[in-house]
């Protein structure tokens, strides 16, 4: 390594984000550019293009000129690439982990997380998708008579990816892979404070082999280059907040572009009256602090059956207030940073206002600048009333409420009194009694006796919210079709009808014996 800098992590260096910032689409020579921070300690390590409108342009003009020749290749060999995409991700993790943690404050093993989540879809869509993408054969318009239809399936031309910056890895090129696989070309728009991470996928991107230019990216502020790319781009894949998405949403539709919003969600744990409490403690620990409670997935709201609440309570705030906060970029801490003093901030401002109603704060409840100037200690409330800003509001922190219910059905309601549907656990010995409370509970996954882990990662099974939770799935072949148009081919084998319909009565009478047959002949219907 050139250049070591003894205030940054081991594998990177001054040189490190200047060759990064060599892959940022821009369309002239300015110098116009916003600081990126370690987020352990708040300190600029380096700057950023500022990209502006015109470059979006440009990124998408490049993009579509790449695209052509990209949807030319077979889908073989477009999983190749992306099977060596798997291969170079595992290879060049340290790189990565460093820089999702410098620039998300995440602990190392949640950022470890995200190399899973993106090896894990590398793999399933680098071996699925020639699969999922093949031309299928659907019923004729009249069995015997005419030949079957063929559904094609054609990519979509330029897709549009937004991203957040709470799973920088896995959210900058998770959604992309699909895309790619399907024939499209990319424009990456990262979050403000993760580009680094972004642009370092990129550079794994081609190192794996795609194209030079089919996978641009945009850094910068998301409410200047937002809406000139959700206007240039045929797809928009969103994932960031509820806020944003509708007004992303809302310009997509202007547009008449189909699009995906992967959105905010405030999910409920339910303990029920026969869980097993050991596994219900660890497993609520994970879902609510995983991330420092900054994952769209995660546990804001734990509902427990009353006979087993004073119990779970006790254990639950003994094994969070165990919890190991650092700033290490190395394993071994729990629970890493905020991402950011504006994440702090509304941490802060849901606890005061949770205090001021009388809320109960059980551990944690406070900053603790003596780690890094946005950690915040986990966080238990009970007694919190249920207009309460974090008991309705998404809080993305790591805080969590807890309240005894008497019995599924009030589970069930309270779990459904949101807003948002994104994902919910269900806690049971009884695993056909879980299946039965999961499908009363309005969220796109719901997991039993687990967090969010096992839906997440059931790749080939689709994943998003319901409500205000989104639009769209990602994952499994919905992850990867909503990345194409498809194009339905039916010929006629022979005249059946005249050229302009029904002649006469006498035909028509014909029709409507054959139409009363038809329904009745089971190998025809
Ligand atoms: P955000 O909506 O503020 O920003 C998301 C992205 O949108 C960023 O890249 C931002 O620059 C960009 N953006 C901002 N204004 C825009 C505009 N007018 N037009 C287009 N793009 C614009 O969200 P955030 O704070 O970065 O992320 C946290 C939120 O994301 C939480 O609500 C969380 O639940 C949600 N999230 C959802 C999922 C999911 O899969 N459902 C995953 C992760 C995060």
């Amino acid at each position: 390594m050139t250049d070591a800098d003894p205030t940054l992590p081991p594998r990177l260096s001054t040189a490190t984000f200047d060759r990064l910032n060599g892959l940022v689409t821009r369309a002239e020579d300015r110098s116009d550019d916003r600081a990126v921070t370690e987020t352990f300690t708040g300190t600029e390590v380096s700057r950023v293009p500022e990209c502006a409108p015109a470059d979006v342009t440009l990124a998408v003009e490049r993009a579509r000129d790449a695209q052509d020749r990209w949807a030319e290749r077979s889908v073989d060999e477009r999983e190749r690439v992306v099977r060596r995409f798997h291969d170079v991700v595992l290879d060049r993790q340290d790189e990565l982990l460093d820089l999702a943690q410098l620039e998300s404050g995440k602990s190392r093993a949640h950022a470890f997380d995200e190399v899973m989540d993106v090896t894990l879809t590398s793999r399933y869509y680098g071996y699925r998708a020639a699969d999922v993408l093949s031309t299928e054969r659907r019923r004729p318009a009249v069995p015997l008579l005419s030949s079957p239809a063929e559904v094609v399936r054609h990519p979509v031309g330029v897709v549009g990816i937004i991203s957040p910056w709470n799973y920088p890895i896995t959210l900058a090129v998770s959604d992309a892979v699909p895309a790619l696989l399907a024939g499209n070309a990319v424009v990456l728009k990262p979050a403000e404070t993760t580009p680094y991470t972004a642009l370092l996928l990129v550079e794994l991107l081609r190192e794996a082999g795609v194209p030079r230019d089919l996978v641009q990216v945009v850094t910068g502020d998301g409410a200047t280059l937002g809406p000139p790319l959700v206007d240039d781009v045929d797809y928009v894949s969103f994932t960031g907040s509820t806020e944003t998405g509708r007004e992303v949403a809302a310009a997509a539709g202007r547009n008449l572009v189909d699009c995906s919003m992967e959105l905010g969600g405030k999910n409920p744990l339910l303990v029920l009256d026969d869980a097993d409490l050991d596994a219900a403690v660890e497993g609520a620990v994970g879902a609510c602090f995983t991330n420092a409670g900054q994952l769209c997935i995660g546990t804001e709201r734990v509902y427990v059956d009353e006979s087993l609440y004073d119990e779970f309570r006790d254990r639950f705030v003994e094994a969070v207030s165990d919890l190991t906060l650092g700033t290490d970029y190395d394993y071994g801490v729990d629970v890493g940073s905020l991402a950011s003093a504006d994440q702090l901030e509304t941490v802060r401002e849901h606890v005061a206002d949770a205090r001021d109603r009388g809320a109960t704060v059980h551990c944690g409840g406070e900053p603790r600048p003596d780690v890094g100037p946005y950690f915040y200690d986990p966080t238990v409330l009970t007694d919190l009333p249920v207009d309460a800003e974090a008991a309705c509001e998404e809080t993305f922190g790591p805080v969590v409420s807890l309240r005894p219910v008497s019995g599924e059905r009030e589970a069930v309601d309270r779990a459904n009194d949101t807003r948002y549907g994104l994902n919910a656990s269900v806690w049971t010995e009884n695993r056909e009694r879980g299946r039965a409370v999961a499908r009363e509970v309005e969220a796109g996954t719901v997991t039993i006796n687990g967090g969010y882990v096992e839906t997440w990662a059931a790749i080939d099974a689709p994943m998003g919210g319901m409500k205000e939770s989104g639009i769209g799935r990602r994952h499994g072949p919905e992850g990867l079709l909503r990345y194409t148009e498809s194009q339905t081919v039916a010929a006629r084998r022979r005249a059946i009808t005249h050229p302009v319909g029904v002649q006469d009565g006498l035909e028509a009478r014909a029709l409507t014996v054959a139409l009363r047959l038809w329904r009745r002949l089971p190998f025809l219907r």
